[in-house]
């Protein structure tokens, strides 16, 4: 559908034009007009499928036809929560680019770098407030916020924010705005504890999902590579030497793994970044505006920093680690094949994943191909001689996968190193180990 057909203002629709936007998305055509009538929303869907702009419009056009009184000063009309600095800057950045014709203003603000910047804006006055839950707690309790006046409540990646122990924040926050007000809430998955604040929050909402987690974009070329875990790191050398891998984004599962990784390629001459939580919001806004602008072709990430990744023609995604949670196989390789554009998603999968495999495969309900020829292909272990993760690399997340190699007790499968090497030995592979 265009937008032409969904009542949007014409300054609006000028700027879509100016995106590039031409045909309105499933959840911009679902969501625009109930929210253009003023009802709440309940959105179940990913990043990638335009829900930002199915929010952000709405909520402009709604500021757009509010009387203001320019010798005022303005108070904070839209509120939109997001888990990570990177979202919440992007989500920022589309309302400005979809608003630019429009007097509004808005205002993004997150952990990591100082207040004051985000103090001195805030005492010009702004419409729309962007913002991660910690600060913006912060900044109430400091009395720089207020948020009595808000009519547009938006939670985005609600999934992720209970995730990241964010939720008590969030209800802290909840209960700054007025209780009469459009609210939208958004996420990927629905466990039971964000079915409950949403139940809890939202007043007869339109509800809308948007391409089901289990279903992947089918355009994304999806390949698994069986390998040793000692040799993840050559192989992935071996392919990103292959220049027809435009850009490239790597999942790892611990920050301390994306470190290590960076470092490896560095040293097989390959230009990385790493983006994470443990890094300054200056270094990664400086990897991610890099990679944006092609100037690395590798970043290196973990789950939660990359959920504000919005990379258009992301050619390749890899998965270095097979997720624990099934569902962010998905999230990981729909960063690639966005708004349309085709792209790959390369798996690595050692021993121990095989059961993460197997999971993902169900949850997506096919079989994704394996790539059975390349220099590095997986020599098979007796299983008591698989080594569990470290402890500490775990994540924080619990699932039934947690339960690693042959069960049969932390001891049997806690061998020493030195087996391991005398294994690898035999079988004439090199310990590298990442
Ligand atoms: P989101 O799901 O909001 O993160 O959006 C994913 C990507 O799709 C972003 O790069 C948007 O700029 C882009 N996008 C959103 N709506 C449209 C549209 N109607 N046509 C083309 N691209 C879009």
């Amino acid at each position: 559908m265009l937008f032409e057909n969904l009542n949007i203002i014409e300054p609006i629709q000028r700027a879509l034009k100016t995106e590039g936007y031409t045909k309105a998305t499933p959840i911009q055509v679902k969501a625009i007009p109930p929210l253009l009538e003023g009802m709440d929303l309940l959105g179940c869907a990913q990043t990638g499928t335009g829900k930002t702009a199915a929010f952000a419009i709405p909520i402009l056009q709604g500021l757009s036809s509010e009387q203001k009184n320019l010798k005022e000063k303005r108070p904070i009309k839209a509120l939109i929560l997001a888990p990570t600095r990177e979202l919440a800057i992007q989500i920022g950045d589309s309302f400005k680019a979809y608003g630019k014709h429009l007097n509004i203003r808005t205002l993004m603000i997150f952990g990591g770098v100082p207040q004051r910047p985000q103090t001195n804006s805030l005492a010009r006055g702004i419409d729309i407030l962007v913002a991660t839950p910690g600060r913006l707690l912060d900044l109430i309790n400091q009395k720089y916020i207020h948020l009595n006046q808000i009519k547009y409540f938006v939670l985005d990646e609600s999934d992720l924010m209970l995730d990241m122990g964010m939720f008590q924040d969030v209800k802290k926050i909840i209960k700054h705005i007025p209780a009469v007000r459009q609210t939208m809430f958004f996420s990927a998955t629905m466990p039971t504890e964000i079915a409950k604040l949403s139940g809890s929050i939202l007043k007869n909402p339109v509800k809308i999902e948007i391409t089901p987690v289990s279903s992947p974009v089918e355009i994304i070329e999806q390949t698994i590579y069986h390998v040793n875990k000692s040799n993840k790191i050559n192989l992935l050398v071996h392919l990103l030497k292959n220049k027809s891998i435009a850009s490239a984004l790597v999942f790892s599962r611990t920050k301390h793994g994306a470190d290590k990784i960076v470092k490896a390629l560095e040293k097989a001459g390959l230009k990385a970044q790493a983006i994470h939580g443990n890094k300054s919001q200056k270094a990664r806004q400086l990897a991610l505006n890099n990679f944006k602008e092609k100037k690395t072709r590798i970043l290196v990430a973990t789950d939660i920093a990359a959920r504000g990744i919005d990379v258009d023609e992301l050619s390749h995604v890899i998965n270095f680690n097979l997720p624990e949670v099934p569902e962010t196989y998905v999230h990981r390789i729909g960063r690639t094949g966005r708004a349309g554009h085709g792209g790959t998603a390369i798996s690595f999968c050692d021993q121990e994943e095989k059961p993460l495999l197997r999971e993902i495969q169900k949850l997506i309900a096919k079989a994704v191909p394996v790539v059975t020829v390349h220099p590095f292909p997986l020599v098979e272990m007796p299983l008591e001689l698989v080594v569990p993760p470290r402890r500490n690399s775990a994540p924080k997340t619990s699932s039934p996968n947690h339960k690693r190699g042959n069960g049969t007790g932390a001891s049997k499968n806690n061998v020493g190193k030195k087996e391991r090497d005398r294994y690898y030995s035999k079988n004439k592979r090199k310990e590298n180990s990442n």
